[in-house]
């Protein structure tokens, strides 16, 4: 019995080695790593794409990517542009003895835009269906009237459950809906009709959902007074941008939002994350944790990448984004402060985008792009830990400049 059980423990090791020398037989051989076009992967209607990946630092082989010599960075990552045709591309990347070949697909040229529908000019419009009462199903992040249908600005923030008068517009997937004397447009889906309900006027006041919270920076409080959201972007099966390694974007947001609470938590600031882990927190949750939680600020941290077609060494810079003036104010102070820290990069300074995360009516928001991380310095720098050091003080100064109080004004009524 003993001896039949080490025969097959005998036979068993000597399996794993021949598979461990078959594996490392086969790691040599494929050393060259594309992470960017994937195997079959299907690309927009472009003329050209980046090629990214990494093959081992140090070689001294000429890298070939399409018949092109192409730089290796230190770290073994490299970046190329190729030109593509619509259909079926090859790709061949070479370095002495080792080769990688691949196909991807690059779509035709797009179908024209569908053509947006005239705006609604007045409410007798004949689009405008019956009107009736509606009652709200989304969240108060989700539930935004727009001033046009498709896209137009934020005009009110609804909570769940609120009932105002609606109407479906023909032909689209949208209600005008009526509040404060004003038309805008809900998303269809986001309310159910209420056909045994009052229908209510057009003058119904609109929700506030700034009530409750400051209408200031806090100015002059303490850091131990102040609580801040920091929200790694994207997490689990939402990887975001990815890198000439294959290292995903989320993982490097988790880092550098990590060390940003361990420098705030220092400077005595109360923080609180989305996520402390490879989850993902559904997109409004975010600012609702914010919201619900009576935040002082909301900062999101993320790591961008170029289109397939743009060349991410050109493109290359970094901002900070916000959607409403109060976030736009806190974008500003900590880019102020980044910028110079990641210098030579372009500082590309605090921009107006509207972003889920950051349209919080209440919370003072804003979304770090960090850098980017689809060419190899952007990599090999946005995952060094004392860049995410330096860049996370830089967050803690921004953020502290934000609270100092405006100096009086010059000529002011300040002389009483
Ligand atoms: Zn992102």
């Amino acid at each position: 019995m003993k001896n039949k059980e080490r025969a097959i423990t005998v036979r068993a090791a000597r399996q794993l080695a021949l598979a461990a020398a078959l594996a490392c037989a086969c790691a040599a051989r494929a050393e060259i790593g594309v992470a960017f076009p994937a195997e079959r992967q299907r690309l927009p209607a472009v003329e050209e794409t980046y090629v990214i990946g990494a093959t081992a630092p140090g070689r001294t082989e000429f890298l070939y990517v399409n018949g092109v010599t192409t730089d290796v960075y230190r770290t073994g990552a490299f970046l190329a542009m190729v030109p593509v045709k619509p259909g079926t591309n090859t790709l061949t990347v070479f370095q002495g003895k080792d080769k990688l070949v691949r196909t991807f697909v690059v779509a035709e040229a797009p179908a024209q835009a569908a053509k947006k529908p005239d705006p609604i000019e007045s409410d007798d419009d004949p689009r405008i269906g019956k009107q009736s009462a509606w009652q709200t199903t989304g969240t108060l992040f989700t539930n935004r009237v727009r001033a046009e249908i498709d896209d137009g600005d934020t005009i009110f923030y609804l909570p769940k459950g609120f009932v105002l008068r609606g109407a479906e517009v023909k032909d689209t997937q949208w209600l005008a809906v009526w509040l404060e004397g004003r038309r805008g447009y809900l998303s269809r889906n986001l309310a159910r009709r209420c056909p045994d309900r009052q229908v209510p006027s057009k003058m119904t006041p609109a929700p506030d959902p700034a009530i409750g919270f400051p209408d200031k920076p806090p100015y002059g409080r303490r850091p131990e007074t102040v609580r801040i959201c920091v929200d790694p972007g994207h997490g689990g099966s939402d990887t975001g941008a990815l890198s000439p390694h294959g290292w995903f974007e989320k993982d490097v947001n988790l880092m550098q939002a990590r060390a940003i609470r361990a420098a705030l938590e220092k400077a005595g600031f109360q923080v609180v994350m989305t996520r402390d882990d490879d989850s993902f927190p559904a997109l409004y949750d975010r600012p609702k944790k914010a919201y619900d939680g009576r935040m002082d600020a909301f900062i999101s941290v993320h790591h961008n990448a170029t289109a397939a077609n743009r060349n991410p060494r050109i493109a290359r810079h970094t901002t900070a984004y916000a959607s409403t003036s109060n976030g736009l104010a806190l974008a500003q102070c900590i880019q102020r402060h980044i910028a110079p820290t990641l210098a030579p990069v372009k500082d590309a300074g605090a921009q107006m985008r509207s972003f889920a995360v950051c349209r919080n009516p209440a919370v003072p928001s804003c979304l770090l792009e960090v850098d980017f991380i689809n060419l190899p310095e952007g990599e090999a720098e946005s995952w060094d830990q004392a860049r995410q050091a330096k860049v996370a003080t830089a967050v803690v100064m921004g953020v502290l400049d934000w609270m100092s109080p405006p100096e009086k004004a010059e000529g002011g009524d300040n002389t009483k």
